[in-house]
């Protein structure tokens, strides 16, 4: 008798675990069919992600493949003579000049750290430029000279042409302080000169591009361009790496339609589109 009793209970613990997990699991795999890369944890949370969001973020590549799509253009556009609070340390060059509000806060933070090394001659020559704009000046100036419209980094709102009011960028301590440091702050030399062959575009020292930590990091660290470095995370499951004490790892996923991709629920994440094909996701504590 106590046998039997015992038999029961394991045989309805047995049917309680199967209901309880089995469909749980089934579920899980249903969801993750267009996951191609890394395993699944239980920390991990399933998020679905659309095709629009390839186009949007700090990570997205601009070139003469991948034009600019109007919904990638960033959303804080400001005029920088109109927030003094912003232009503190550094000239413009005109006051038409316009800039992504959260850059120019990064911008402000890297001057300031400039300053302290007693580099303070920053001139912001150029910033945003919508369409027309970029139209305008690649009518003007040639195809020598700028980009057509939509085909310029300059549309996102997360470029700039920084100069020197000492001498040129390229023998300026502003220009040689912003090639070592400039990466500290989320900012990279776009298209610096050895690397003319795969950007496409000749060597521009003052031409900087925000793309947010530790994607600086890393692009400086290995000497690469924002291409190869998009390159990397496709060939790589993910990439980690510590920046102030902060430990970031940075994916790369593939998206076609509604793709479901997994992000881990501790710490915090942040996702960018890369303007082709896929996003990434970089999560950090
Ligand atoms: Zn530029």
């Amino acid at each position: 008798m106590k046998k039997w009793g015992f038999l029961v209970i394991v045989v309805l613990f047995l049917g309680y675990a199967a209901a309880r997990y089995l469909p749980e699991t089934g579920n899980l795999a249903d969801k993750n069919d267009k996951i191609q890369k890394g395993s699944i944890r239980d920390s991990d949370s399933l998020n679905v992600v659309t095709q629009d969001q390839v186009y949007q973020g700090d990570l997205l590549l601009v070139n003469k493949q991948y034009p600019v799509h109007e919904d990638s253009v960033k959303t804080d556009i400001v005029t920088l003579s109109d927030q003094k609070d912003l232009v503190q340390g550094y000239g413009l060059l005109d006051t038409s000049i316009r800039l992504s509000e959260s850059v120019a806060h990064k911008f402000n933070k890297m001057i300031k750290a400039a300053e302290k090394d007693g580099v303070n001659h920053f001139l912001i020559s150029s910033g945003y430029r919508d369409f027309e704009e970029q139209e305008r000046l690649y009518e003007e100036k040639g195809s020598d000279y700028a980009l057509p419209a939509q085909y310029s980094e300059h549309n996102l709102g997360l470029s700039l042409d920084i100069g020197s009011s000492q001498s040129e960028m390229s023998k300026a301590p502003e220009g040689k302080w912003l090639e070592k440091n400039s990466w500290k702050y989320g900012f990279i030399l776009r298209y610096p000169k050895d690397k003319t062959e795969i950007t496409g575009i000749k060597y521009e020292p003052w031409h900087f591009r925000y793309v947010g930590l530790p994607h600086s990091a890393i692009i400086h660290e290995k000497g690469i361009v924002l291409e190869q470095y998009l390159d990397l995370l496709k060939e790589n499951s993910e990439i980690s790496t510590v920046v102030d004490g902060k430990t970031y790892t940075v994916s790369y996923y593939p998206v076609s339609g509604y793709t479901s991709i997994k992000i881990p629920k501790e710490g915090q994440y942040k996702m960018s589109g890369d303007n082709m094909d896929g996003v990434i996701v970089t999560t950090f504590r």
